[in-house]
């Protein structure tokens, strides 16, 4: 295959995305970046958009084999944050001028569907921030309570478009449930967020390439591609953790795939590369997500061990990605950084604020 007739084509098949992501030679590897970089100056600018997590509780209902929150890690310190400092902290991060909040969290069901309501209500009375809820996946009723109470953005990702391989890592869930609750959050009119690991065992090249080819299929507004880090105390805390460079490619490809799509510099991937979330800025992503959850509950949500800024302040953390982000010539929006798939219209119509 020709690298530079791929490149430059509009739509890219299996077979054309299976062979950038092969790729091993440097410089046609450099060439893949540079293109994504052009596609992503092209269709979302130069902007950085921040989003601020909140880990609300690392509670969880669910066993999936390669998190540290899961049910049967007896060995973690489980936490709940309180409605009250849920909403401080969220009050806290609009005072750094990030407009987007992310509520995120185990599959907690003592966070019942008034309590979330409760807080996402009294975030949009507070504040003029976007609301991304990332709570795994929860009843149907739920998401409608919550949209109506001002949530804007769900952000569930679907790990592995392989569904044995999903089947094998999430011993109680399918694959095609999560896509239908992908499906039904978008008919609801929340902006949705999905995305992969890469470097979970068994994976193949070819699974990442459905992995895209999902992202795709969904008409996702953020796609968040990450490396595998394997944490204590989980079956797969002996693997390998996921390649950096195959990460690279893969947010590389995505952005050539997806186009208009908000694609975040992991923390994952700074966690693996001292230099990760710059690199993730210059092979096609548009989006940092720092932590916010404040200390002690911090270092208690543990997916996956030492992760990067563990120990930042709010204050540092900000100057720090500001002072990133401007050294590559990019600069840090100050808007709420929705979907780029809606039209301002189309965005205030489902806002109750
Ligand atoms: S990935 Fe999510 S649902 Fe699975 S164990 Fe971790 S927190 Fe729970």
């Amino acid at each position: 295959m020709n690298l530079e007739q791929i490149l430059n084509k509009e739509e890219l098949t299996r077979e054309e995305i299976i062979f950038l992501l092969g790729l091993t030679a440097r410089d046609e590897i450099e060439s893949l970046f540079k293109k994504a970089d052009e596609v992503r100056q092209q269709y979302c600018g130069d902007e950085v958009h921040l989003r601020g997590i909140i880990e609300i509780s690392n509670y969880c209902d669910q066993n999936c084999f390669y998190c540290g929150l899961r049910e049967e890690n007896f060995n973690l310190s489980r936490y709940r944050m309180t409605p009250e400092e849920i909403i401080e902290t969220a009050r806290l991060i609009t005072n750094f001028g990030i407009n987007t909040i992310v509520l995120q969290s185990g599959e907690d069901h003592i966070l019942d569907t008034d309590l979330i309501a409760y807080i996402i209500y009294s975030i949009k009375q507070k504040t003029d921030a976007a609301i991304t809820l990332s709570l795994g996946e929860r009843g149907f009723d739920e998401y409608r309570t919550w949209k109506i109470a001002g949530a804007d953005r769900y952000l569930l990702k679907h790990e592995t478009a392989n569904p044995k391989l999903y089947s094998a890592y999430h011993l109680k869930q399918k694959l095609s449930d999560r896509i239908s609750h992908l499906k039904f959050l978008k008919i609801l009119g929340y902006q949705i967020g999905s995305g992969n690991m890469i470097g979970l065992p068994m994976q193949t090249i070819d699974d990442i390439a459905d992995d895209i080819l999902l992202c795709k299929e969904l008409d996702l507004d953020m796609a968040a591609i990450g490396p595998f880090i394997p944490s204590p105390h989980t079956p797969y805390r002996l693997k390998k953790p996921g390649d950096v460079d195959l990460t690279l490619k893969t947010m590389a490809v995505a952005r050539l795939v997806l186009k208009n799509v908000h694609i975040p510099a992991t923390t994952a991937l700074a966690t693996l590369d001292e230099e990760g979330r710059i690199k993730g800025l210059n092979v096609g992503a548009n989006v940092v997500m720092p932590d916010f959850t404040p200390t002690p509950y911090r270092e208690q949500y543990q997916i996956y061990p030492d992760r990067k800024c563990m120990n930042d302040n709010p204050l540092n953390c900000r100057a720090c990605l500001q002072i990133q982000i401007e050294s590559i010539g990019r600069r840090i929006s100050s808007t709420r950084g929705d979907s780029l798939k809606l039209s301002p219209q189309q965005i205030t119509n489902w806002s109750f604020k």
